[in-house]
Parts: structure tokens; sequence; C-alpha cells
């Protein structure tokens, strides 16, 4: 029988309920999830790679096929590493497609064993990144219902 191996790969700074729909839909399809968390040095990020991975352990911890982890350089050389068939992302809107699709090709020219699973969240959370929930962050905006209470609580001791 195939297992089949995912890896959502993302910055994930923070976790959105955004995020966690797409890992819940995920984790349904898939044997293995590997949440990994993007480790790019040119970046600005708001939580330092030790925290968004400390979050999102957190907040998966329910599901027993999700793991999380860290990866830099290149996402195929990472995928092959850890036998994984699949590369799952979310398309928001149209906005996200062009980049994707981009991405999707490029992967799939250095792996074309690789596939690239596309899933759309809940209408819900169709217009949630991580930006705009920084920026709302920044802005002492309400957050409940964008991410979970404990990133919400990270997020406010962040901007205090
Ligand atoms: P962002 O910082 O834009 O939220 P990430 O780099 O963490 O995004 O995103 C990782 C993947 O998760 C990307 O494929 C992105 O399209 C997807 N994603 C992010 N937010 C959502 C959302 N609200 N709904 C569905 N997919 C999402």
């Amino acid at each position: 029988m195939k297992t089949t191996v995912a890896i959502y790969p993302g910055s994930f700074d923070p976790v959105t309920n955004g995020h966690l729909d797409l890992i819940e839909r995920g984790e349904k399809m898939f044997d293995r999830l590997i949440v990994a968390v993007l480790k790019n040095l040119e970046k600005e990020p708001m939580f330092s790679v030790a925290e968004r991975v400390d979050m999102l352990r957190e907040v998966t911890k329910k599901w027993d096929c999700v793991e999380v982890d860290v990866f830099e350089g290149l996402l195929v050389d990472y995928a092959r590493h850890h036998g994984a068939g699949v590369i799952l992302r979310g398309i928001r809107a149209i906005s996200d497609y062009e980049y994707e699709l981009q991405m999707a090709l490029m992967n799939r020219k250095l792996e074309p064993r690789l596939e690239t699973v596309f899933m759309l969240p809940s209408e819900t959370y169709s217009y949630l990144s991580g930006k705009i929930v920084r920026e709302l962050a920044q802005l002492g905006g309400p957050l409940n219902g964008l991410v979970p209470p404990l990133v919400e609580q990270r997020l406010r001791a962040k901007v205090s």
C-alpha cells in the first residue's frame, strides 16, 4: 500500500486559522503531513523560527499524523530527503495563483515525481494572511476568530 507523505511549507509568521483550515483538510487526505517552517534569512520576521515552530506544535498536537519541522534550501531536496511525494499549498484568491503556479512548475521541473496539491480554505479565511494578522496586532485590532487563542496571546505579548 502507498503511504502518502505531504509537506506543507510556509513562513507561518504566525500560524493563522487559515493555515489550520488547510492542515485539517490535509490531515484527512495524507498519511503524514509535515508542516515545514521556512528558515528564510532575508526576511525580517515577527516571530523567530523557534517561536513559530513552538506555536505550530501546540496548535497541531491533536493530529497524530501532523509533524512540524524547519527547512532551508531547496524544497525538492527536503521533500526527497523525507520521502514526500506531495507539496501542499493553499490558494486564497486569484492573486495567489500566479506565484503558486510559478513555484509549482519550477518544483516540477526540478523533481517531476513531486506533485503540488492546492487546496482552498473555507471562504471565512480567504482574506487571511500572516501579514494582515501581524498588522492588525500592531494596531491593536481584534484577533479572535483569525488565530488560535495561544497565538493571539503571543501576538499581544510581542507588540506590548
Ligand atoms: P502567509 O504569510 O501569506 O500567510 P505562508 O507563507 O505562511 O503565508 O503560507 C504558506 C501556504 O499557506 C501558502 O500556500 C499560502 O497560500 C497558504 N495560506 C496562507 N494563509 C492561508 C489562508 N488563509 N487560507 C489558505 N491558505 C493559506
